[in-house]
């Protein structure tokens, strides 16, 4: 019987433990280790952290997807892994588990590139936990304004005009008027302002896909400050500059820091050969030092065959290394050997939503804007939810309302 212990329960090991438990029924036994007991869509926190979805919404509980025959999942927080002694300690449990082969799927934290008092003052949007944390300040503010009368506090600064800045952006203009029933005011005096660095937003993209996406959040009553680099963040200010400029400043009761995400810290701290939390890995996924270590999700760097940086981390490409993990696996249990054909990846496509029925990005080598882009954005949402959480999941937390 082998042990297979995975760490993390988002999009990559989840996936990976559901897999495992379908295809080997019975010569296998998996730990599964989270310190939270519910799996959330990382790619719907913006949705919570404004209150156009509900935390429930986007999160179901491991034990639904667990097959307890087959999985045991602990809940605890992971302190460190021993490649060489095939180890891995839980801060809350005495006792080392021991695997034969492990999976690390430790997901991703807020990058601030040391940029001064962005971590004491600004708000992370990483987790389920930030994401409501996002929420009550926001509804704070706006009760505050109710008293203090105080601009600031209707002020909402989104520092980094990245994908997850442009979809946050378009959830808190879906709440805006609710906001503004709060606080008493009309909804155009909740200021929503995204400043990036860049003055080419999304660069993935096209220019005029790009260009199309700007000017949809623009449209919606967003001011985004381009060209704008974050320099610090004092309480209630943001300060940057424009080019060669002077500083400036911009006050804001609520400012959310979205300029960028790396992989888990702990990496680096077990020993890994990571740069920013993430480990360039083998063809199969595999730490190059610990063939008996998978590695994959936002702690992974895959390099493309011919390119020079690493594919971008996105739920998308987690759930890939996902599907190669679960059938490398199986194979070297079964045969003692990888799989023959190495990890490889073609994404099917990158939809950015401006609230629930807004969207734009390209699927398919076509680009897609509006209603069908947002129809679209739905349908990959639901893909990871049904392949992950099964139907139950689906029926549960999918996003029918557009396609149906
Ligand atoms: P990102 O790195 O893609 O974007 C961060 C943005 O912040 C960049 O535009 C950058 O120029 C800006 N920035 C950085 N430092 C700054 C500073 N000091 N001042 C001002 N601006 C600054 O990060 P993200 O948006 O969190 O996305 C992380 C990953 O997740 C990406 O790979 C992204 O593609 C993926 N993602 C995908 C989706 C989707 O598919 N719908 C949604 C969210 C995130």
């Amino acid at each position: 019987m082998k042990e297979v212990v995975v760490l993390g329960a988002g999009y990559a090991g989840l996936k990976t433990v559901v897999l495992l438990q379908k295809k080997l029924k019975n010569n296998v036994h998996i730990t599964l280790v989270d310190r939270n007991n519910y799996h959330y869509e990382a790619t719907d926190l913006h949705e919570a952290a404004a209150g156009t979805q509900s935390a429930s919404r986007i999160t179901y509980p491991i034990s639904d997807v667990i097959n307890p025959q087959i999985t045991t999942f602990i809940q605890d927080e992971v302190v460190k892994i021993d490649p060489d002694k095939k180890t891995v300690k839980l801060a809350g449990h005495e006792e080392l588990l021991h695997y034969d082969y492990c999976v690390l799927g430790l997901g991703f934290v807020s990058e601030t590139f040391g940029i001064p008092g962005a971590e004491e003052n600004a708000l992370p949007m990483t987790n389920v936990k930030e994401a409501l944390a996002i929420y009550d300040h926001i509804i704070a503010k706006m009760k505050d304004y109710r008293t203090t009368h105080n601009p600031d506090d209707l002020q909402i600064v989104i520092c980094g005009g990245g994908f997850t800045g442009i979809e946050l952006a378009g959830a808190l203009v879906d709440a805006r008027a609710s906001y503004a029933k709060i606080a008493g005011v009309s909804p155009d005096e909740i200021k929503i302002t995204l400043i990036e660095a860049s003055t080419r937003l999304l660069p993935m993209f096209s220019e005029k896909l790009a260009e199309y996406g700007v000017n949809l959040v623009k449209s919606l009553n967003v001011q985004l400050l381009d060209g704008s680099r974050i320099s610090k963040i004092e309480p209630g200010k943001v300060i940057y500059k424009h080019g060669d400029d002077d500083e400036e400043s911009l006050n804001a009761g609520i400012i959310i820091w979205t300029t960028g995400v790396s992989g888990n810290p702990l990496m680096e701290e077990c020993g890994f050969d990571a740069k920013r939390g993430r480990v360039i890995v083998t063809d199969h996924l595999t730490d190059p030092k610990h063939d008996d270590i998978y590695i994959i999700g936002d702690v992974a760097a895959v390099m493309p065959p011919d390119g020079k940086r690493p594919y971008p981390t996105t739920a998308q490409i987690a759930l890939a290394m996902a599907d190669y993990t679960a059938e490398d696996i199986v194979s070297r249990i079964k045969t003692g050997k990888h799989e023959a054909k190495p990890f490889t990846y073609k994404s099917l496509g990158t939809v950015a939503s401006v609230g629930n029925t807004r969207a734009f990005g390209e699927a398919m080598g076509h680009e897609l804007r509006g209603y069908p882009a947002s129809a679209m954005k739905k349908i990959i949402a639901d893909r990871s939810l049904l392949e992950t959480g099964g139907l139950k999941e689906l029926f549960a937390k999918g996003r029918f309302d557009l396609y149906h």
